[in-house]
Order: structure tokens, then sequence, then C-alpha cells
């Protein structure tokens, strides 16, 4: 068993479980595997022998919670090319025990950590995610640019209005200093000093022996003495680029802005891939909104809207003077035409003020005889047909 095997087996699919299944499904679907394979039960049988050995293999490792997760963690490592600098190794004396090439679906490019072949990139999948994921199969001709995905926040004003704004996108690339070996100028990674440049270690357990990637040099055979001082010895760097982007009057939160050929350049001519932009909108500390209006809540005394006034109010933009007729309810909704959201239609939404009755939680001597003059000569609530139902209960 090589590094090679961990990758390239399929354990789970050899004891017939899912990769979901419990260690008692595993314990328990392979004992019944064993026991129909063992070579006792099938003399001469060279294919028993091919399956139990098979079978056994797989336990070893699905068997033993701890080789599981690294196991697992191993193939969805390589499945997703995070070790994609490893494969610059290969072409290192006793490097990689096996072709990475093979597991990018022949993305070919002798190693090459590009933007298309997965590589770095998942380190960076908050901000790139897909196209041209791991194994999948790659179209003939040069290859179009992956899609980039990106969230930006937007102040509140500057969504209502539109914006254009500089994005600074990150991308993985080769480091150009080391030329992605991760050692310093001028000197060389050198083999393995653990596993002697295999890549892997072995080691025996009953009549089997084991092998593992290198826990050194975590498989790749080499290790760098003398860091690359650009990347730090891992190969790679991150380049930045920055595009101005508007953003269009109006953007909402959670609106996803598609900006045809602005993600990553193509490959030898090939086309660009799309860049998407997520936008987030930061709520503003007066305004709401909802849809192309906008929403403001704005607190007034009891006598305001008993006797009316009219209220200035800030818009985004300026100010608007709302007539509050006397006589008007707490909660009712006024509406200043047209200083909501301008659309693209040239048209706008209104701004809605939701008027806010405060109730005083003090007062004075004097507004509380004022306020009990009031009440006297105010009759009384119209509860009439509350009394009637509590009387039921009286
Ligand atoms: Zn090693
Ligand atoms: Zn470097």
């Amino acid at each position: 068993m090589s590094s090679k095997d961990w990758i390239e087996k399929d354990y789970y699919a050899a004891l017939g479980v899912e990769k979901s299944a419990s260690s008692d499904e595993i314990k328990k679907s392979y004992r019944k595997l064993a026991r129909e394979s063992h070579p006792d039960h099938n003399p001469g049988d060279p294919k028993a022998e091919e399956r139990f050995k098979a079978v056994s293999e797989a336990y070893a490792v699905l068997g033993d919670e701890k080789k599981r997760r690294e196991y697992d963690e191993m193939r969805s490592l390589f499945g997703s090319g995070a070790f994609r600098r490893n494969a610059r190794g290969a072409g290192q004396p006793g490097g990689m025990p096996f072709d990475v090439s093979d597991l990018f679906g022949g993305a070919g490019g002798g190693g090459e950590a590009r933007f298309g072949g997965g590589g770095l990139g998942d380190l960076f999948s908050s901000i790139f995610t897909g196209g041209g994921a791991g194994g999948a199969a790659r179209p003939r001709g040069p290859a179009r640019g992956r899609d980039v995905e990106t969230e930006v926040a937007l102040d509140f004003p500057d969504a209502v209005r539109g914006v254009t704004l500089p994005l600074t996108l990150r991308a993985p690339g080769v480091c150009e200093t080391c030329h992605g070996n991760g050692a310093k100028p001028g000197t060389q990674p050198v083999a393995c000093p653990v596993c002697h440049g295999a890549g892997v270690t072995t080691r025996n357990q009953g009549s089997f022996s084991f092998s593992e990637p290198c826990r050194n040099c975590q498989g790749v055979g080499t290790i760098v003495e003398e860091k690359c001082p650009e990347c730090h010895g891992t190969g790679g760097v991150t380049k930045t680029r920055t595009l101005n982007v508007r953003f269009p009057a109006g953007v909402a939160d959670g609106q996803r802005i598609r900006l045809a050929g602005r993600g990553e350049p193509g490959e030898r001519g090939g086309s660009a891939g799309d860049l998407f932009v997520h936008v987030k909108v930061r709520p503003d500390e007066l305004f709401g909104r909802t849809g192309d209006d906008l929403t403001l809540t704005v607190p007034i005394t009891f006598a305001e809207a008993v006797l009316g006034t009219d209220l200035r109010v800030p818009t985004l933009d300026g100010t608007v003077t709302l007539r509050v007729p006397p006589g008007t309810p707490g909660g009712r909704v006024l509406r200043a035409r047209g200083k909501g959201v301008v659309r693209r239609d040239g048209r706008a939404g209104d701004l809605l003020v939701t008027l806010d009755v405060v109730v005083p939680a003090t007062l004075s001597d004097e507004a509380r005889a004022a306020l009990e003059t009031f009440a006297e000569q105010t009759p009384p609530a119209a509860r009439e047909h509350l009394d009637a139902r509590v009387r039921r209960f009286s």
C-alpha cells in the first residue's frame, strides 16, 4: 500500500459501505466479507484470496478511527488538488511516488499551479468557486478562464444611488521567485531524510505491511531546507488585481451582479470567465428599505398627533416637510412621493414615514395638571363593546 493506493483505492467500496457508515457498520461488513472470502473457506481460489486481501487492507484503514480520518482527509485533499504544488516533485529525482496529473483529469501543465486547475485555489474558495474543479473533464481547445465570485459590502446610500468601487481580487499564483518549488533561489529541495525521497513510509502489522504518506514531507519526497523568502516555502503566492465595478442605483442586499468576461483570464487565448459579485448592503442607522421605497420612523408627541403639525424630516439627499393632519392616530404612514430609490427607468419609489406617538415616561407638575384637566374634559374611550364581555365574567 502506498499513498497512491490511498488516493486510488476506494476502501468504502471494497467493504461495500457508504462513506458515512458508522464504525459498527464497517466492522460488520468487514467480518461478513472476510468470512466469505477467507482462504480457509476457499482453498486454492486465487480470486477469493485477492478479495480477502482487499477487504483486509480496506478494514486496516477504515477500521481505525484515526487512519480513517487521515484517509478521508487525504482523498479530499488530493481530490481537490490542494497539494498541486507537489506535482513539481514528480520531476525531482526520487520525487513523487505517483503521477499527480492522473488525479487532475490529465490537466497537464507539468505541475504549474494554474488558476484553472484547482491548485491552491481551494485555499481561497471563499473568493473563488466554480469552474474547472479537481478532476473534471476539460473541454478541448483553449481553456476558458474560471468564474470568480466575490462579496462586496455597500453603504446604504451608495446602494440606493449607485456607486463605482475599485474591487481588489486575490488569486493564487505560482511564486515567481522560486518558480513554485519553495526553495530559496540558488538552493534546491533535497530528498526527505525520513522517507529517503519515496514520499511514503512503511510499517508492518501482522502479515501485511502498510505504507502511509510521509509525515515529514507530506508525501512530496523532498523537503526545502532554505525557504524561499517570497512564498515562505509554499511555492504559491497570492496575486491581486483591481477592477472598477459599477453598482447600479437601487442594488439590493443579497443581489448577485454578473460582470461578463471579468473573471480569470483564459489560458492561451481562451475567453475570460465571469465575475460574480454578491452584494451586501450595510443597514442605515435611519432609513430602511422595502423594494424601491425607503422607510423612516418619526416620533411625535401626543399633542402633535391630536393638534396636527408640519414635520420636517430627512430624506437620503435632503429634507421634506410633511403635513400631519389634526387627529392623526399613531402608526399612520405618511408618503413623500419620489423620495425613495430612483429606478433604472428614472421613476422613483417613495419615502414612507411611520408616525410613532411617544408616551412620556415622566411629566412635570404643570404638564400633569394640564393633562388631568384634559382628562376631565375628554369623553371616555369607546370601550362599551369590550365592557359587555367583561361583565359576563364579573
Ligand atoms: Zn518524507
Ligand atoms: Zn517562492
